[in-house]
């Protein structure tokens, strides 16, 4: 089973897709992951997407499209694929059923994480992650444990990320409305759109995502 978690930044999708991953053996495809690996990897590619992202404007579609193209040939996943954070663009949705149908797969669940603006700033700006495993914590429901051990891992390095910051998260919004929203509408002509309240508690948020999987 392959599927899209579909969202502004903040709405939850990495959270979820890390639960889809322990639970049901699915691999987590996040371009935002794959483009931070890079931007520390001192390649030339690094340096080019490393201010783009910290602006928080989308890095081109040709240089995501190729990571995933690259992870996808790979194959591996035997419970499927959770996309996370791709595609943002009509361009790169267009490329993701391109590639799917190369290998033989399909796309069979899209879920749009519904939340408000509010909501997103009050949850990015308290937001930190391990380093070691990458759990994700938040400084008002779910801060990082006195002793500063992660729940998950143990480590006992925590970060922030550098593009979540208030200026940085308005232009991440605006380009979310600009270029990614339009995937809602271009999902749903298609058939494949399911919405689920993000704003709800982490466990009823799995809960709804889980009855679409199921449905
Ligand atoms: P995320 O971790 O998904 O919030 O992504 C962090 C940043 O990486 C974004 O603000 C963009 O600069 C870049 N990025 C991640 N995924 C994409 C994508 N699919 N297309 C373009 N830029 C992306």
């Amino acid at each position: 089973m392959n599927i899209i978690l579909l969202g502004p930044p903040g709405a939850g999708k990495g959270t979820q897709a890390r639960r889809l991953v322990d639970e049901r053996d699915m691999v987590q495809l996040s371009t935002g992951d794959m483009l931070r690996e890079a931007r520390t990897s001192g390649t030339e590619m690094g340096r080019v997407v490393a201010g783009v992202m910290d602006r928080g404007e989308l890095v081109t579609d040709e240089i995501v499209i190729g990571l995933i193209r690259e992870k996808l040939t790979e194959g591996g996943a035997s419970g499927g694929y959770i996309f996370d954070g791709f595609p943002r663009t009509l361009a790169q949705a267009d490329a993701l059923g391109d590639l799917l149908a190369e290998l033989g797969e399909t796309l069979d669940a899209v879920i749009e994480m519904r939340v408000d603006d509010d909501a997103l700033v009050a949850r990015i700006t308290a937001r930190s992650t391990c380093a070691s495993c990458g759990e994700v914590y938040n400084d008002n429901t779910k801060p990082i444990p006195a002793d500063g051990t992660c729940t998950n891992c143990g480590g006992k390095e925590f970060t922030r990320r550098a593009d979540d910051n208030e200026d940085s998260l308005k232009t991440r919004l605006l380009a979310y409305y600009k270029q990614t929203s339009p995937l809602i509408g271009y999902y749903h002509a298609k058939g494949a759109l399911s919405s689920v309240d993000g704003l709800a508690a982490m466990d009823d948020v799995a809960g709804s995502i889980r009855s679409v999987l199921e449905g």
